[in-house]
């Protein structure tokens, strides 16, 4: 979890020069901005925008201090002078987005949640390409192929930002980072992870450069996760929730690996796997 408490404890005069115009409060659910906000539920809206909704005075605090572009900011009405609203209210004003104070039903009706959060965030998505990543030897990527649960995907930019790992590759037709369920199970970790997408002829081409190992995690695997060197620039594989790991993608590991599974299940969440594999990566490292 990302918590800057400096941040939060910020006297809101720092940012008084810029801060965003408060218009009068939005109290209509045919307001544009409001169908705006409420669309980005949706991947299409999220795609044609480039933006994507954040909830939480802390994790959109958090966002604004890493340098994301914040393009509006919803929140109740009445709030502008908490010192926090305050806080993002200049930032949003120095990124030239827009305020908008509303009603709590209308927050609600935004994040689709009985309780919304007082403040919701609009950012710009970034996106890097595989030809961004220039791997150092303390790097730790992780590989998804299919990932197909937003709740796992989030949950594993949550662990890649707890080991330190540099960021996510999605291989193929992924679930999407920015959707609002994988956003809120990220618990703002999206704000601290690279995310490259790529098919898997693209990815192919490019683990064949790599100048590390590619440990792929396959439960018919011979090899125990505990054995494994760990070391290098490396990339962590994981297969699909259903399907596995494709025969294309483990050939171009160096190892295959697996958690043994003592009981009946035949295997482990994805998103659990993901995190005893880079936290056995970071102890192998430490
Ligand atoms: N039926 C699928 C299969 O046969 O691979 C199960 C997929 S599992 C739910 C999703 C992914 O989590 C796997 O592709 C692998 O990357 C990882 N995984 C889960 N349990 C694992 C284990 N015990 N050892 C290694 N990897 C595992």
């Amino acid at each position: 979890m990302i918590y800057h408490p400096v941040l939060l404890s910020a006297k809101p005069s720092v940012m008084t020069s810029s801060i965003a115009a408060i218009p009068a409060p939005i109290t209509s659910a045919a307001n544009a901005e409001v169908k705006r906000l409420r669309s980005l539920h949706e991947r299409k809206y999220r795609r044609q925008t480039g933006w994507f909704l954040a909830e939480g005075t802390r994790i959109c605090t958090e966002a604004a201090a890493l340098g994301w572009e914040m393009h509006r900011l919803a929140f109740l009405a009445g709030r502008e002078n908490d010192k926090h609203v305050r806080s993002l209210l200049g930032a949003l004003g120095e990124a030239g987005g827009r305020a908008l104070p509303m009603t709590e039903s209308l927050l609600q009706r935004i994040s689709r949640k009985d309780n919304p959060q007082m403040v919701l965030g609009a950012f710009a998505q970034r996106h890097i390409g595989l030809a961004d990543i220039h791997p150092d030897p303390s790097d730790i990527w992780v590989a998804l192929d299919r990932v197909r649960d937003p709740g796992n995907l989030g949950t594993i930019m949550r662990t890649i930002d707890a080991t330190g790992a540099r960021g996510l590759i999605l291989i193929d037709d992924c679930t999407d980072p920015y959707s609002v369920e994988a956003v809120r199970a990220s618990m703002g970790a999206v704000f601290n992870v690279a995310i490259a997408s790529c098919s898997q002829p693209e990815f192919l081409a490019f683990a064949s450069d790599w100048p590390g190992r590619i440990l792929g995690t396959a439960l018919p695997a011979s090899a125990d996760y505990r054995t494994a060197a760990y070391d290098g620039p490396l990339i962590v594989m994981m297969g699909n929730e259903q399907a596995g790991l494709p025969d294309p993608l483990m050939q171009i590991c160096t190892q295959l690996i697996r958690m043994p599974m003592r009981g009946r299940s035949d295997s482990l969440n994805l998103a659990v796997a993901t995190g005893v594999a880079l936290y056995e990566a970071v102890r192998n490292r430490d």
